[in-house]
């Protein structure tokens, strides 16, 4: 037998002692070996919460038992039976038994909640004899066959793949042929019969090749033994961890494939024995906007699945209290949100089931919520003493603020409300109505926004949500699959809008009390803030940064922008338009740290340097570079303008030379049409003369070609025109009493007699411009890094460099030989998938990127103390590469202007982490 420990018990023994084992010194430890369900259920256990005893196997065996082809490691069978064992003799009571049946429930538990993803049994140890045990017991016959009934179909389910609907479809035909409308109509005889029913659907679709283990004379068997039953399904948890939805919702949510989930074996707990049992989940705080209320829905009478599974309207958490049957359970378990918001010191989503009026635990995890919520709770629990500012500038998971920088209905538009459900997840969206996941998947492959309308969703349906730009469902309450996922996804959704008749089959919904019918291609709105759904498209228009998010970036910036608590990083914007500068500015970055002048150039610019590249006179040339520098020179008024006193990072013109020319094959079509057509010659030898020049220039490799810095060496004047249109608007400005701070970037450099040489001719250009003025102008000159070569030689460019900055665009396209234009459609999405690559390096700094650049850093600073050293490639707004770059020691970051609150915050969980405190980012 192995070392290693492979299960974990909790709860108590049969004495009411509690015999919990834990699997680390605390949550966040232990959640990586026995699973969050396991590692909470055992927390709970150890501080006095009623939980029904059981036991978790690791999530480590999860992972050998994949690995081995499913099968279980050596020895490892052994201490489960054992736990098993002891756990039957806590309880006094024997799986399968004739008189008292210890029933289990078996379930999974990933180190991060993965809602509704993995496989779930409820009921395991229940066969023809233990039943009669289960229902003597509860003198309840109806309740021991439903029980029974339940348990065949959601072990035929989930450990045999046999299709759920088999058995809802005879349950269907049973309630028609007696003529009842409900479950609970159907009687005991009725679900005994179903029993039987069940088993021979069991028999008819398991397959025998691929479950030989319940094959009796080659025939399909429902396995009676409760320890079969029990192996099989644990067997099941560790294969769903690798089923198709597992795999894509870890994907989405960047939780890595080798966690393993771990199996937890409960004994079973029943809310359907009566009217003084319940089931519920809750959360102690509202998960939507944060409101400080216990939030959360309960069923009377019903079993654990019931709940989330939308199949019944559930009652709200503040009326559970009310019913006099379940008050004193109800009083208990308000209490327990106390107990456990001040152990937990967040907000936590709990399960629950109260039985003949014993309230038990099944679960607890820190809740899941929205940016909006997480921001009200994080700062509530501030004000509150539970936190510190710190902890709660960790507790808001940066990537979720996008959230709220998403749209919202134009508070102005005239709208007419169709009907109203209930907010699920907060933003709006606009789009064409699906009724399945399938299509909701084709419209978004063409392009078309759509609304996904669901009766209700399930974890199938992912890829559904993924793809459509809202979810809308006609039934579940906020804590409902569509509910929860969609929260977690950031998007819109409303859920339980039950004036929406809906119907799948012919893709089409009717609205009660309307005579709106809505097809497939109807266009709609949803509004997740408020839960209103709107016929016709709205506007959408994007919130300003106010209230609760202005705070946290307030204490977010408060501890970064802190040097007596470390090192401080900046934050700037990539903008190349006043409009983006100022938004960039609302949104809080210190400066510009990149404006690429060639996006000025687009439109009618374009040909104005398409006539300065090809221009066969000094005259032609002279008159395009007239006309840009008065462009240009406006463009940077108002950019300098718009970020008075701040710094702009102006680069000089970087692309490809053939991004300023007409395109060829375009040209050679044209022409051919203008010969076809028997155009004047002058007019078909215009265009041939035009074609044989851009022909001359065409590259084979543009990106490694005649751009960049090389640009602007080959065509000395569009540098001068530059600088001039720089230095000159930055004169006007400070002549007007403002204080204009641009700064001259020059891109793609790779030796250091490459920035010599333009450094001299831009400091002399400026010069000119302040001679001109009669003032002076200092204006710095700096270099992009981004050519590996420019990396190792930094110590030699940083002799002429003011500042660096990282274009990791180009850095990751050279440094990995990847062209950044093919390679993300090409094969990056393959790499990802077979592990080769673990994330896009164009989307997140990769460790070889990273090395070039921490050369980079320490040459530049050997050649320059002084130097200025920040980022400005895509990666500067990604939350994982941004913590890299703090630990780099890079001055500032910079990003699109969107991304410039979370770069923000994201900045100062990298310094608190770096000074220590952990960050536990939510997945
Ligand atoms: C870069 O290469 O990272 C960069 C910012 O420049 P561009 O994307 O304009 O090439
Ligand atoms: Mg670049």
């Amino acid at each position: 037998m192995s070392e290693t420990k492979h299960v974990y018990r909790f709860g108590k023994d049969a004495s009411g002692n509690d015999v919990t084992e834990v699997a680390g010194n605390t949550v966040d430890e232990a959640k990586y070996v026995v699973g969050g369900k396991g590692a909470n259920l055992a927390e709970m256990a150890k501080i006095g919460l009623p939980v029904p005893p059981g036991f978790s196997i690791t999530c480590q065996t999860c992972v050998a038992y994949s690995s081995a082809g499913n099968v279980w490691p050596e020895g490892v069978l052994d201490e489960i039976d054992e736990a098993r064992k002891d756990l039957e003799e806590r309880m006094g009571k024997k799986l399968g038994d004739a008189e008292d049946p210890l029933l289990v429930s078996v379930r999974s538990g990933a180190p991060f909640s993965m809602p509704g993803m993995m496989d779930t049994v409820l009921n395991l140890g229940l066969n023809d004899v233990s039943v009669h045990g289960l229902i003597a017991q509860t003198e309840n016959p109806r309740f021991g066959w439903d029980s029974y009934r339940r348990f065949i179909q959601m072990f035929s389910n989930v450990v045999m793949g046999v299709d759920s609907d088999l058995f809802e479809n005879a349950i269907t035909s049973l309630k028609l042929k007696k003529g009842v409308k409900n479950d609970t109509d159907l009687t005991a005889e009725d679900l005994e019969k179903l029993v039987a029913e069940f088993k021979d659907i069991f028999a008819k679709n398991v397959d025998v090749k691929e479950h030989p283990e319940v094959v009796v004379d080659g025939r399909a068997v429902f396995p009676s033994d409760p320890y079969l039953q029990l192996r099989l399904a644990e067997q099941a948890v560790f294969g769903s961890w690798m089923n198709e939805r597992a795999i894509l919702y870890r994907k989405q949510n960047k939780i890595p494939d080798d966690l393993g989930t771990a199996v937890n074996v409960q004994v079973m707990v029943f809310g359907n024995k009566g009217d003084t049992s319940a089931t519920g989940v809750a959360f102690t705080r509202n998960p939507a906007d944060g409101t400080n209320e216990r939030y959360g829905d309960f069923l009377v009478n019903a079993q654990g699945e019931d709940v989330v599974a939308g199949i019944r309207n559930t009652e709200p958490i503040a009326d559970l209290r009310k019913i006099p049957a379940l008050e004193e359970a109800g009083n208990e378990l308000y209490h327990i949100f106390e107990v456990l918001e001040d152990h937990y010191r967040d907000m936590m989503d709990i399960e629950f089931t109260i039985e003949q009026g014993k309230l038990w635990m099944l679960q607890t995890r820190v809740g899941k919520r929205t940016a909006l919520s997480a921001l009200k709770v994080a700062i509530d629990m501030e004000r509150e003493g539970r936190i510190s500012k710190e902890e709660a500038v960790q507790r808001v998971n940066p990537e979720q603020l996008d959230q709220l920088l998403h749209p919202q209905l134009d508070p102005n538009a005239d709208l007419e409300v169709l009907a109203t459900g209930l907010n699920a997840s907060p933003g709006a969206a606009v789009g064409e109505v699906v009724f399945s996941s399938d299509d909701a998947v084709k419209f978004a492959e063409d392009n078309r926004p759509c609304i996904l309308v669901r009766w209700e969703t399930n974890p199938d349906d992912l890829k559904g949500m993924v793809a459509a730009e809202g979810i809308l469902t006609s039934h579940g309450g906020k804590t409902s699959h569509a509910a929860v996922i969609a929260r977690g996804m950031g998007a819109p959704c409303v859920c339980g809008v039950e004036a929406l008749k809906i119907d799948a089959t012919k893709k089409e919904a009717r609205v009660s009390g309307t005579d709106v019918v809505l097809h497939e291609g109807d266009v709609i709105s949803i509004d997740g803030t408020t839960g209103r759904v709107i016929l016709g498209s709205v506007a959408l228009v994007r919130p300003e940064l106010t209230g609760d998010l202005e705070t946290i970036l307030e204490w977010a910036d408060e501890i970064r922008l802190d040097p007596s608590r470390g090192a401080v990083m900046g934050v700037r914007a990539n903008a190349d338009n006043p409009a983006d500068a100022q938004l960039s500015r609302d949104f809080g970055a210190e400066g510009i740290g990149l404006c690429r002048t060639e996006h000025m150039f687009l439109g009618e610019r374009k040909q104005i340097i398409q006539s300065f590249i090809l221009a066969e006179s000094d005259g032609i040339k002279e008159r395009a570079l007239g006309k840009l520098l008065d462009a240009q020179k406006g463009d940077f008024l108002s950019m300098f303008e718009a970020m008075d006193g701040k710094t702009v990072i102006v680069r000089l013109l970087d692309p490809p030379l053939h991004e300023f020319l007409d395109n060829p094959r375009d040209l050679a079509v044209e022409l051919a049409h203008l010969e076809d057509k028997g155009a004047a010659k002058s007019e078909i030898a215009e265009k041939r003369d035009l074609l044989r020049r851009i022909d001359s220039m065409t590259e084979a490799n543009p990106m490694l070609g005649l751009r960049g810095c090389r640009l602007g060496i080959v065509y000395p004047e569009l540098t001068d025109m530059q600088v001039r249109a720089i230095a000159s608007a930055a004169a006007e400005l400070k002549s007007r009493g403002l204080d204009p701070k641009p700064e001259i970037m020059v891109p793609l450099v790779s030796t250091a007699n490459e920035l010599a040489m333009l450094r001299e001719q831009i400091l002399k250009g400026v010069q000119e411009v302040a001679d001109k003025y009669g003032m002076e102008l200092n204006i710095p000159v700096g270099t992009m890094i981004e050519l590996p070569r420019a990396a190792l030689e930094a110590d030699e460019i940083g002799q002429y460099a003011d500042f660096f900055s990282f274009g990791t665009n180009d850095l990751t396209q050279t440094t990995f030989g990847f062209s950044r234009d093919d390679v993300e459609s090409a094969f990056i999405p393959m790499y990802l998938r077979k592990k080769i690559l673990a994330t896009n390096p164009f989307e997140t700094l990769d460790d070889g990127v990273n090395k070039l650049i921490k050369i980079a850093l320490q040459g530049g600073r050997t050649a320059n103390p002084k130097i200025v050293c920040g980022v400005c490639g895509e990666t500067g707004g990604d939350p994982d590469s941004i913590h890299t770059y703090y630990d780099d020691g890079v001055d500032y970051v910079s990003c699109s202007p969107y991304r410039v609150p979370i770069a923000r915050l994201t900045a100062a969980q990298a310094k608190i982490a770096a000074n220590g405190g952990a960050i536990s980012r939510d997945k």
